[in-house]
């Protein structure tokens, strides 16, 4: 007898693999519907309905592009509008719920775990284990407005660790500043002090991260600034799933890849040594893998050929 992983499935393809072609998507619905039960059982229902509604949107959409590989980017768009516009209209906005990463520290001083701390450790300490900092590319509204200004300038600065860990140092005193000696905006009684601290920064961020870009290239605030970015980062090279040659030797070194990259990654380069996109920067935007015109990249778990 036939186990349920061999039987064949309606239009005659296996069961494995038609498991194994889907593995991305799979991977990512399972994911995100655990950590929505979970975080269901330490805080409450419109966290399972926000997880899971990710991981359906990621499941759908992604299932769309591998039927129709130029719906890739269009459809990563289409996610981050789904999912950016919830975080940030839904729970923030109507809710008052604040991802930004001060947040954290009002909630630590005020003893509650709010959006910042979940979307910390989700994130950025469980999801990169999987997905390096895919959040980004999918699901940050200030990311998904990056996006308009992804050009390159000629003047690209890179990233200095000195200058993302000193930024997320004053941020952490700052938050330490403010609710020591002005008001937390932490808590049930301050929501609207917390929703004005949400347009406020985002306003910061985009408006300031808009001129680093005029000043030093693209998506500047996400390569070189962005807290979330830096504590992600140390966690990129135990990823499973990254961009991966899977057929190098069709690479004509044409260099599209790293142009279309909006973190000034050298894709090309990575190609050439037959390895992985080991940088611990990359977005999994997939713009590497559109701008290929001979397929030979992939989002893949397995190592480069
Ligand atoms: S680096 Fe920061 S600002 Fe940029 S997309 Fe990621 S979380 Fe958003
Ligand atoms: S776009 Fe494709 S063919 Fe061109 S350098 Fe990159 S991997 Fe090679
Ligand atoms: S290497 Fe590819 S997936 Fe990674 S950030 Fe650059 S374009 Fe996006």
């Amino acid at each position: 007898m036939k186990s349920n992983l061999t039987a064949p499935t309606n239009n005659g393809e296996p069961a494995a693999g038609w498991l194994k072609k889907y593995s991305v998507p799979i991977a990512t619905y399972a994911i995100f519907t655990l950590i929505g039960l979970i975080v269901w059982a330490i805080r409450d229902i419109r966290y399972f309905a926000l997880f899971n509604g990710i991981g359906t949107t990621e499941l759908v959409t992604r299932i769309l592009v591998f039927n129709n590989p130029r719906l890739r980017q269009p459809m990563r768009r289409l996610v981050q509008i789904i999912v950016g516009g919830m975080l940030l209209i839904i729970l923030g906005f109507v809710f008052g719920v604040n991802f930004q990463f001060e947040q954290i520290f009002f909630d630590f001083q005020a003893g509650v775990v709010t959006g910042a701390l979940i979307q910390l450790v989700i994130a950025r300490l469980i999801i990169p284990f999987v997905f390096g900092n895919a959040f980004c590319s999918r699901a940050c509204w200030d990311g998904a407005i990056f996006e308009i200004t992804n050009r390159k300038n000629g003047r690209n600065f890179k990233r200095k660790p000195w200058l993302a860990w000193g930024y997320l140092l004053l941020i952490v005193a700052m938050a330490f500043a403010v609710a020591h000696y002005f008001t937390n905006p932490a808590g049930d009684e301050n929501e609207l002090l917390r929703k004005k601290w949400i347009v406020a920064e985002n306003l910061f961020i985009i408006g300031g991260g808009y001129l680093l870009t005029m000043l030093c290239g693209s998506r500047a605030y996400c390569r070189l600034l962005c807290p979330f970015m830096t504590i992600s980062s140390l966690l990129y090279r135990f990823s499973i799933f990254k961009i991966t040659p899977v057929k190098s030797a069709d690479c004509t070194q044409c260099g599209a890849c790293s142009q279309a990259c909006p973190m000034l990654i050298d894709v090309k380069e990575s190609v050439r040594n037959v390895e992985r996109v080991q940088n611990a920067q990359c977005i999994l935007c997939e713009r590497c893998v559109s701008a290929c015109k001979r397929n030979v990249l992939k989002v893949s778990a397995k190592k480069a050929i």
